[in-house]
């Protein structure tokens, strides 16, 4: 499992185990430590029976019982590792705080995580020796021999899964959700959103079928432009499905005809389930990229042609400076405007569609754009008028917190439009056009000229800079007004 397999669904399925199992490093390599050093206590050395029965009353309690000597033997550790004591179980001793209730819960939580990483590492890897602690040794090895993928590797793996691919791959999925196990549950999720993410035709209707059949509607990307028969299946569920809010989600990913028509509906005679939705019914399309115009017809927040900003570099190597400071100063902070992109660089075939008119140049001010959208007026010729905010930031601007520019490349092969829809799809969500990858609640801006929703341009990810959050950028066609904002976990 750990090579490389020739079969596409098993590669992708053992390159996101590996990642999985690679997560959990830390913690294996923490029990090898603590065993060579000869650390962990026989559970009948002296003083240790004592020591293991309170644990494992305190583990029955918990709900957690556990019968495996070795796990309780290394939980009796936890404690003094956590506090750098050696040897850790001196830290027991009753003229040292004994095993207090804190300490137990320590242990508990340590044992907790073994226990996952075993459930995991057994799931994924069979053949791994049936004793814990020799099974946890195996982990610990083959987490320096996995390989290390990363996005621009499995992103166009699963670009290209067939339908029958991609239902093996979805099988194996929900193979894991079905485990029960947590960290299971999140890592069979993961697959799934990928592949409803990335490949064109996402999840055929029979996973969605197993999916609704186990009343799975989170994330709702899932069902990203699923078949007309499964938006009819979501419809019908709306008066008696299990959350409202994650149903009417899961229907706006459809974004199919009958969710077109059920929302339009709803807009048109509001059903009394409505008053007990945090946001009227036709604003949960916005997370899924549209909404309806005046007039109840579809509109599009974003674009569906997609591209990648690589990069960054900090020399000028790359055809898009982003971040850069102006030398005029902010009216709300009075530190310094800066323009979040400048495309004026880039190939102009990338701007097509929806972003034809969309501004090169996005004028804004950082720091102000992290507390609230900045917006400005773009005209042709690259310049652009601030429109707001004007009154003084709470927040005052300190000089030497500015985010330093850097160089991006605008990559002309597209993307998968959705690609960034789910938090770790991709390791960089800068892009220009596509679904902008959320850290919070969706939040498109409304035009502050004429009130209606902004339609998406380009993302920057400051994360690969070793910095927090994302910068949005939208625009109104219509008004000539751009919007930033800013998101952070
Ligand atoms: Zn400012
Ligand atoms: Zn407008």
């Amino acid at each position: 499992m750990a090579g490389r397999a020739t079969n596409p669904v098993s590669h992708l399925f053992a390159i996101h185990a590996a990642d999985e199992i690679r997560s959990y490093a830390g913690r294996l390599t923490a029990v090898v430590h603590a065993v060579e050093n000869n650390w962990v206590p026989a559970h009948d050395d002296p003083g240790v029976p004592e020591l293991l029965n309170t644990l494992r009353q305190f583990l029955i309690g918990a709900g957690l019982p556990e019968d495996n000597l070795f796990l309780l033997c290394y939980g009796l550790t936890a404690p003094g590792m956590q506090r750098g004591i050696v040897p850790p179980l001196m830290v027991l001793e009753e003229n040292r705080g004994g095993f207090s209730a804190r300490r137990q819960r320590e242990a508990e939580a340590q044992i907790r995580q073994l226990r996952g990483v075993l459930a995991i590492g057994r799931f994924f890897f069979p053949q791994l020796d049936s004793d814990a602690q020799k099974a946890i040794f195996e982990l610990a090895d083959l987490c320096n021999r996995l390989p290390r993928p990363s996005s621009a590797e499995w992103l166009p793996g699963f670009r290209q899964l067939n339908d029958v691919q991609a239902n093996q791959l979805a099988v194996e999925a929900i193979r894991c959700l079905d485990a029960g196990e947590k960290s299971l549950v999140e890592f069979g999720t993961r697959i799934l959103q990928r592949l409803a993410c990335f490949r064109d035709a996402g999840l055929t209707e029979s996973t969605c079928d197993d999916l609704i059949a186990r009343k799975i509607f989170w994330p709702s990307s899932l069902y990203r432009d699923t078949s007309a028969s499964v938006a009819r299946r979501l419809v019908d569920l709306r008066d008696h499905g299990p959350d409202r809010n994650l149903l009417l989600l899961a229907l706006a990913w459809t974004r199919s005809e009958a969710a077109l028509r059920a929302f339009q509906g709803w807009t048109e005679h509001a059903p009394p389930w409505a008053k007990s939705l945090y946001v009227p019914p036709q604003q949960y399309l916005l997370s899924a990229g549209w909404c309806l115009d005046e007039a109840g017809n579809r509109r599009d927040v974003i674009s569906l042609d997609c591209f990648r900003l690589t990069g960054p570099s900090g020399v000028s190597d790359g055809n898009v400076v982003c971040r850069r400071s102006l030398s005029e100063e902010c009216p709300s902070c009075g530190g310094p405007k800066g323009v979040l992109f400048d495309f004026t660089q880039t190939n102009e075939d990338l701007f097509s569609g929806p972003l034809a008119e969309a501004p090169r140049r996005i004028l804004c001010c950082l720091h102000c754009s992290c507390y609230g959208p900045v917006f400005t007026r773009y005209h042709p010729d690259g310049t652009a008028d601030w429109l707001s905010p004007l009154e003084p930031n709470e927040f005052a601007y300190e000089d030497g917190h500015s985010r330093e520019h850097c160089y991006r490349t605008l990559e002309a092969s597209p993307i998968p439009p959705f690609a960034c829809a789910g938090l770790d799809n991709l390791d960089d969500a800068s892009a220009l056009g596509g679904i902008p990858m959320w850290l919070q609640d969706d939040e498109f801006p409304r035009c502050i000229d004429c009130g209606r929703f902004m339609t998406f341009l380009a993302q920057h990810d400051n994360g690969p800079l070793g910095e927090e959050g994302l910068y949005n950028a939208f625009f109104c066609v219509e008004c000539r007004v751009a919007g930033v904002t800013y998101q952070q976990t």
